[in-house]
């Protein structure tokens, strides 16, 4: 039986009929490797994954996880494994690993901030509830990170071996090449679009036996009939006119580089005033620096990347926060501020200050996700109630829907076209219902390869 090819197969535990809690277990006799290894985010029944007794696998008998990147849906939950008796490497490359280390010190705090206030709010005597994950649990699971770059082969044993490949979606993201017992295997992890703003676009292969990939925005183009920069440029320059101020809600990661890059671009060519940029965001100041170390893995020239901090005043503690809106200087200023759906952090305080005047813009950037304030501002709701606090919504809102770390439907296709053999078999992964059945009749319609959209905790034997 030791030989026996079908002992080879996959477990999908996370990011199946879902696009959060990315892990896929890949099994054979001798072998056992984790593909990502992320927390799930969504609704709360989905959250209550994160929080299960048992596991598929007992993670102390992994042979590694192999990172694809930093976003917390695929890297947050490490540090749960780590705690759990998981001491192999996390194999990475290098800009994901210090990605992964602001997001899960990030990820840490909250934990242990809500556990705080769930105590706080509970009854005495009722037993304290503890956070998923502390802080030094994130530092011991940084500890085991091995770095890798791209293209570069790595050799685990006779019949392991891979190697990352740039995926275009974040710093650092990579798809995964693998070899294992005369199997080849790739796994997308999150795809960029084909040309992104700052990173190159998604590497393509010409084979594959069996690929895994993402299906987030299966059943969606992008609209990119506004470039960023003109909608940036009409959007500024409009605030201005007005006399008010401009809220950016951001995600930390690319988004806010990406608008930094852009407003910089156009005071530059003089499109757009000069007016003061706020990063107020801790974590996006983190990941700045991040940008700036590992010059090989963006587009980015030298001086636009000494610009994303040259021309931004970057906001750490609350203290400055409050300062931000009666700072001198020209009365309308931009401020990029977390969270990205306007659901927590600190824009919410931007929002209370701004939202009831009219001459105030709030600019959404991508997807809102529904159920998020992003959400609801971006369907025209009169009011918004911010931490108990109804607030009437004056300002006027815009959105930018071309600004995505996610290839669109099309771009999915592309890159699955560019494989020059087809495979054995696709499985959808990290996509709702709709997305992955979509992609699934398009792929199969358009190329012919049999696709299988991943069910969770169901083993696919090979
Ligand atoms: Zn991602």
């Amino acid at each position: 039986m030791a030989n026996d090819k079908s002992l080879v197969q996959l477990l999908f535990i996370g990011a199946a009929g879902t696009v959060t809690g990315s892990k896929t277990l890949l099994q054979t006799h001798k072998h056992k490797l984790l593909i990502d290894c992320g927390l799930f985010q969504g609704s709360k029944s989905e959250r209550k994954l994160n929080k299960l007794k048992k596991l598929p696998f007992n993670p102390s008998e992994l042979d590694g996880i192999i990172l694809t990147h930093g976003h917390l849906d695929h890297s947050g939950f490490l540090p749960v494994l780590v705690k759990k008796g998981f001491t192999g490497p996390v194999y990475a490359t290098t800009p994901s690993r210090d990605i992964t280390g602001v997001i899960l010190q990030d990820s840490a705090h909250i934990q242990e901030e809500d556990a705080r206030e769930a105590n706080r709010k509970r009854s005495e005597g009722s037993k304290p509830l503890k956070p998923l994950y502390r802080q030094k649990h994130v530092n011991r699971t940084m500890d085991l990170f091995q770095t890798y770059g791209d293209n570069e082969w790595v050799q685990l044993d006779d019949d392991v071996r891979f190697r990352f490949h740039k995926s275009g979606h974040i710093l650092g993201s990579a798809l995964v090449e693998l070899e294992v017992e005369g199997h080849r295997f790739v796994f997308s992890g999150d795809l960029g679009q084909r040309e992104p703003l700052i990173l190159d676009g998604p590497t393509t292969l010409p084979e594959a036996d069996y690929i895994i990939m993402e299906a987030t925005y299966g059943d969606k183009l992008h609209d990119n009939s506004v470039s960023p920069y003109q909608a940036l440029e009409e959007v500024v320059k409009h605030t201005f006119e007005k006399g008010g101020n401009l809220v950016i809600p951001s995600f930390a990661v690319e988004r806010a580089q990406e608008i930094i890059l852009i407003l910089n671009n156009l005071m530059d060519e003089k499109s757009i005033p000069a007016l003061p940029i706020y990063l107020d965001s801790p974590m996006g100041s983190g990941i700045t620096e991040i940008f700036q170390r590992h010059r090989d893995w963006h587009n980015l020239s030298e001086a636009e990347c000494d610009s994303l901090t040259k021309n931004v005043h970057i906001i750490g503690s609350f203290e400055e926060t409050l300062n931000v809106l009666n700072a001198d200087g020209p009365k309308s200023k931009i401020i990029i501020a977390g969270s990205g759906m306007a659901t927590g952090g600190r824009v919410l305080y931007y929002l209370k200050q701004l939202v009831g005047d009219s001459k105030n813009t709030v600019l959404l950037v991508g997807h809102q996700a529904a159920g998020t304030r992003g959400h609801q501002l971006s369907s025209g709701a009169a009011t918004t109630e911010i931490e108990g606090e109804e607030f009437e919504v004056k300002a006027e809102i815009s959105q930018i829907g071309s600004l995505s770390a996610h290839a669109d439907q099309g771009d999915l296709l592309w890159w699955l076209g560019k494989f020059e053999r087809p495979p054995k078999r696709v499985f959808l992964n990290h996509g709702e219902e709709a997305a992955t059945r979509a992609l699934k009749k398009l792929i199969e319609d358009t190329y012919h390869f049999p696709v299988t959209v991943a069910e969770r905790n169901r083993i696919y034997p090979l």
